[in-house]
């Protein structure tokens, strides 16, 4: 199946001049959805990881189900002050704005095996900002899983080094 079909783009959300890529339609689909969450967790099978960490707030949609076919823990990665207990911290800029990203700081046990996952890598500073979270925690980070990569955005240069998932660029 040709899962760009069944990605919506939106013109001018969130703002004027933004095509959002809008993943809702892929996952109502249930044989869009099983190989989403099939050809992600499939690639990092043989990295074992422990935990995946999915990333505010699209990555919650993911990362759960990735999770339990990699038979690993979901960690979530929140937008600040939403975490109740001691988190670890990281400033980020985006496409649209500056941010701050957070993970319980007892989340992820030193030399803890963690795959990262999101919708969409877009400049990179999400994904950069939440590795630098994980391994200030110790944990290794193995990789990352996107369902989307805007490649003009060239948010892989901040990734470079390690291993990345992408189901569909554009
Ligand atoms: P980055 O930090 O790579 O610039 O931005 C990636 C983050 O922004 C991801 O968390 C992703 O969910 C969100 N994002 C940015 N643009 C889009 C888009 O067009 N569609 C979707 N679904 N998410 C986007």
């Amino acid at each position: 199946m040709n899962l760009r079909e069944y990605i919506r783009d939106v013109p001018d959300f969130p703002k004027q001049g933004v095509v959002f890529k809008d993943i809702t339609t892929a996952l109502k689909d249930p044989e869009a959805l099983a190989e989403i969450i099939i050809n992600l967790s499939g690639h990092f099978e043989s990295k074992l990881p422990d935990i995946v960490v999915g990333i505010e707030s699209r990555g919650f949609i993911l990362g759960p189900a990735i999770a339990k076919e990699l038979g690993a823990g979901f960690v979530p990665a929140r937008k600040e002050g939403k975490l109740p207990e001691k988190t670890e911290s990281k400033d980020y800029d985006t496409e649209y704005s500056r941010d701050t990203l957070e993970i319980h700081q007892d989340a992820i046990n030193d030399g803890e095996r963690v795959l990262i996952v999101d919708d969409l890598l877009a400049t990179g500073g999400t994904a950069e900002a939440t590795a630098s979270i994980v391994e200030a925690l110790g944990g290794k980070v193995v990789g990352f899983g996107f369902m989307i990569e805007l490649s003009f955005l060239n948010g892989r240069e901040k990734i470079a080094n390690y291993d990345v998932k992408v189901l569909e660029t554009y």
